[in-house]
């Protein structure tokens, strides 16, 4: 049985000319790129050129990137960085209810520290108000962090807009832009961002590293305290391999991300259709128009999200849920709750999220399958009135 993987929004697949750009550096071009000797200089090559890429490709200059390990890194960096460095203005934070664990778990540990955060709501599509966000603002307040697109739901958020009220309101602007980046034009001077999240592997490229966009002039303290990689903001030895393959990952999204985004949302609208028309008392989760191209999150009533997803991939579909049983909480994802639906409802979403390989022949194949596993299911099920 060939696999379906409708996982793409929590890792990709390599591009194959990223896994080929990355080859050298793991062999010939092993040098330590703080080294002032040619094997170092070799290195130090690979990991500005990669800089540059990235840096044009987001319209910011090659100084204001920093690397990191991952879009959980970037998240951390950006909040704990310009808190700390900004005590003396304030203590407030400005964020959302929807934010992936990565921003939410951290101001969680800075509340505990003293800091103080307001969550803005979202509405039923998941979309936050840019007025909530103004309102939110306070003298005291030092960044907002709303993230560009969100992970479970898809929904696009006004980012610009708010960027725009926080340089009114002169506060520093972060976005976790890890499930945009590379997907959709990212213009940090477009959007008014002073801070910016991605991650390589979200995006074909490699796991474990990730990029924080930082402005110039916007303050913050460093992230690793040692040498002086990266400006002395984020010591350690670079991750010089997955450097060149995020670098090159971008390449390959300037290429091929507007034809992709337009084949994707093709395909996520078929996929739609076909299970609105197929399976009865669903409900579409996130924006049905401000979403990305890759998402479909549904509700679909009296099926547990768990039992779904080891049904389908039994049949070979590889997917994803906002139920959390398995993992020690019987708490379903915070998103679907701030969006207002009611736990049972919570705890039977499914996420399919499309990518680069993703056929007409998979999606068939899934509108086959999936109709028939919630049947069974359905069948069995005590919550079935
Ligand atoms: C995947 C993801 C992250 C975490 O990125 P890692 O590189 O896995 O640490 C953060 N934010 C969002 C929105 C994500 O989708």
């Amino acid at each position: 049985m060939k696999r379906i993987y409708m996982d793409y929004a929590a890792t990709t697949p390599m591009h194959p000319e990223v896994l080929e750009a990355m080859g050298p550096y793991f062999a010939d071009k092993f040098g330590n790129p703080s080294s002032i000797h040619s094997f170092g200089r070799e290195a130090r090559e690979g990991i500005d050129a990669s800089r540059d890429t990235i840096a044009s490709f987001m319209g910011a200059k090659s100084e204001e990137i920093f690397f990191t390990s991952g879009g959980t890194e970037s998240d951390n960096f950006a909040l704990e960085g310009v808190v700390y460095a900004n005590e003396k203005k304030g203590n407030h934070i400005v964020s959302t209810t929807i934010e992936h664990h990565a921003v939410i778990n951290c101001l969680k540990f800075l509340e505990k520290r003293g800091f103080k955060v307001t969550y803005v709501p979202v509405d039923g599509d998941g979309l936050v108000d840019p007025e909530d966000v103004r309102k939110a603002i306070t003298d005291k307040t030092v960044l907002v962090s709303v993230m560009h697109a969100n992970n479970e739901i898809g929904t696009i958020e006004p980012i610009s807009v708010i960027g725009k009220i926080c340089r009114e309101k002169n506060v520093y602007f972060h976005t976790d832009a890890v499930q945009t980046f590379g997907h959709l034009k990212v213009d940090v001077n477009e959007l008014n961002i002073d801070l910016l999240s991605a991650s390589a592997h979200k995006l074909y490229g490699p796991k474990g590293v990730g990029i924080l966009y930082v402005r110039k002039g916007v303050k913050l303290v460093p992230y690793l305290h040692g040498g002086e990689q990266e400006r002395g903001k984020r010591a350690s030895t670079e991750n010089v391999a997955g450097i060149v393959g995020f670098g090159k990952a971008v390449d390959v999204a300037k290429r091929e991300m507007a034809e992709l985004e337009g084949r994707l949302s093709t395909m996520r609208d078929k996929l739609v259709r076909g299970i609105s028309s197929s399976i009865e008392k669903i409900r579409l989760n996130g924006h049905p128009a401000k979403r990305l191209a890759n998402n479909v999150n549904v509700s679909i009533n009296y099926v547990e999200g768990e039992s779904m997803l080891l049904k389908l991939d039994l049949e070979g579909v590889s997917a994803s849920t906002g139920s959390a049983c398995s993992s020690n909480s019987l708490e379903p994802s915070h998103v679907l709750l701030a969006i207002g639906l009611p736990h049972e409802v919570a705890h039977s979403s499914l996420r399919l999220t499309l990518g680069r390989w993703t056929t007409e022949e998979e999606i068939d194949r899934v509108l086959d399958v999936l109709p028939r596993v919630v049947n069974k299911l359905r069948e069995m099920s005590p919550l079935r009135k």
